[in-house]
């Protein structure tokens, strides 16, 4: 550490107690990160397919021997409640592991042609910039790090300001595996220093970035620049939609926690429910028991289901959308005393023009709406400039079928909540995303298509 280092203090958001005090890299750190990883990118890359799977899936096995760990570190970083920790540790093993069958299987393809043979080949990009938010902060890493190794790039990736403990643990536990030096590496720092240099930076050959709407469009245009391709995960102002027909027993069981889950700090979150008119009043009577019914309080103890906000600065914001002209129709109960509470909200009528319903508000606050039919249900759920993820809760299939294309959205389930498998597709339309992570089909983003003609001709 230099006398002059750069020290973030990184908060317990429960406690608001200082745990750590991390050195923030400043731009020659970062030069000579992305120069290492430059260097080291020549002999990575021609690591053989069965090599390079077999450190991936020691890389995994580290993860999974440091679970507990990883998960206790978050718990006490991100204020995640232990149950969701160790699932978002577990996380981050899946998908490396998964991404370790890639190298074997990252195949191209022979093209018929005249007078010759054609073959593609899938070649790595270079260096990969990934740029981390601090909501999720182990499962965002390696989604972006995992497929971007297999396919043969080296990485440096920025954790959020917020929470960077995480993240410079995988750093070690990649290292304690094999994978040589330089090839991953993990820099602290501010985004506007070290994320914006993973922008400007031409060794920098592609930029992941999960975080808001607001700073992912500054990175696109960026990245324009230099014609660099980047992923986009960013807001969402997700859909809950509940028709008459559901099971709405079930439907008012699960809404709270599709919306509280990490107490509302998900870009999935769904955080407007659209109730069908004639089951309003007994969707509502339903709910009020489950959202009383969310345990918020410690996130150390196992029963805890809510933890605090992140940080005070986020607490205010959040805060700010209850202005007075917004009813609150039901709040939960939180603790007294230090860290950032909040309570678990519902909001009922809400004008559709309201920033709380148009605005994501990161926070655990949903808002309550009817509508009359199908067309008015999705004319509402897609009267926004996100497009991430939503439910669609109905017993009709065609009907489910017929919502679930409707929906401007990348990420639908029906009858349940969930949006995210390591095996499958994940990212958002409109001003949610570009590109997808996840599923067998994310190497693509890490790698150009080269195509080769050899002449057979005499
Ligand atoms: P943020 O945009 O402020 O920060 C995200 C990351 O970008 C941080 O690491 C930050 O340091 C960095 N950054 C900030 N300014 C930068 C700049 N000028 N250049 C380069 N990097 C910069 O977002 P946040 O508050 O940390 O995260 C919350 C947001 O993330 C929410 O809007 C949420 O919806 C979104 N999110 C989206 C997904 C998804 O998959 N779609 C997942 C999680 C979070």
């Amino acid at each position: 550490m230099t006398d002059t280092a750069d020290l973030y203090e990184v908060v317990n958001p429960a406690t608001e107690e200082v745990i750590e005090r991390v050195e923030m890299a400043d731009l020659a750190r970062t030069d000579a990160a992305i120069a290492r990883a430059r260097a080291a990118f020549e002999s990575w890359r021609r690591v053989s397919p069965a090599d390079r799977a077999r450190l991936l899936r020691a890389f995994a096995a580290a993860v999974d021997a440091d679970r507990e760990h990883l998960a206790q570190l978050e718990v006490a970083n991100a204020g995640h409640t232990i149950g969701n920790a160790r699932w978002e540790a577990g996380n981050a093993r899946d998908v490396i592991e998964y991404y370790a069958a890639a190298p074997e299987r990252l195949f191209g393809r022979q093209i018929p042609v005249a007078g010759g043979i054609d073959v593609t080949f899938q070649e790595p990009l270079g260096v990969v910039g990934v740029i981390v938010p601090w909501n999720f902060p182990l499962p965002i890493a390696a989604w972006g790090l995992a497929p971007a190794l297999a396919a043969g790039n080296t990485v440096v990736l920025k954790p959020a300001e917020l929470t960077p403990l995480t993240a410079l643990r995988l750093a070690e536990l990649a290292l304690a595996a094999g994978i040589p030096e330089g090839v991953f590496q993990v820099l602290p720092g501010h985004g506007p220093v070290v994320g914006r240099r993973f922008v400007t930076h031409p060794d920098v050959r592609k930029v992941v970035f999960t975080g808001s709407t607001r700073v992912g469009k500054e990175i696109a245009a960026g990245c324009a620049e230099q014609v660099k391709p980047v992923t986009l995960e960013l807001g969402g102002k997700s859909a809950n939609i509940v028709f008459a027909d559901a099971d709405l027993a079930r439907a008012a069981a699960t809404a709270p926690y599709a919306v509280f889950d990490n107490a509302g700090q998900d870009c999935c979150a769904r955080s407007r429910i659209l109730v069908q008119e004639s089951a309003l009043d007994e969707f509502l009577a339903l709910l009020e028991p489950a959202v009383l019914g969310v345990k918020v309080g410690d996130p150390r103890d196992e029963a805890t289901e809510m933890g605090p906000l992140i940080s005070a600065a986020h607490h205010a914001r959040v805060s700010a959308y209850l202005t007075d002209d917004v009813s609150i129709h039901l709040q939960g109960k939180v603790p007294e005393g230090r860290g950032f509470w909040f309570p678990p909200t519902v909001l009922t009528p809400v004008d559709q023009g309201a920033r709380v319903f148009t605005e994501e508000v990161f926070g655990p606050v949903v808002a309550v709406v009817p509508f009359t039919d199908e067309a008015d249900a999705l004319r509402i759920a897609n009267a926004t400039e996100y497009g991430l993820a939503g439910s669609i809760w109905t017993r009709d299939l065609g009907r489910a079928l017929r919502v679930a294309q409707g929906v401007e959205a990348g990420n639908l389930s029906v009858n349940s909540h969930s949006s995210v498998r390591y095996t499958t597709p994940f990212g958002g339309f409109k001003q949610s995303g570009l590109g997808r992570e996840l599923g067998p089909d994310a190497l693509s983003a890490f790698t150009e298509t080269k195509n080769v003609f050899i002449s057979t001709e005499e």
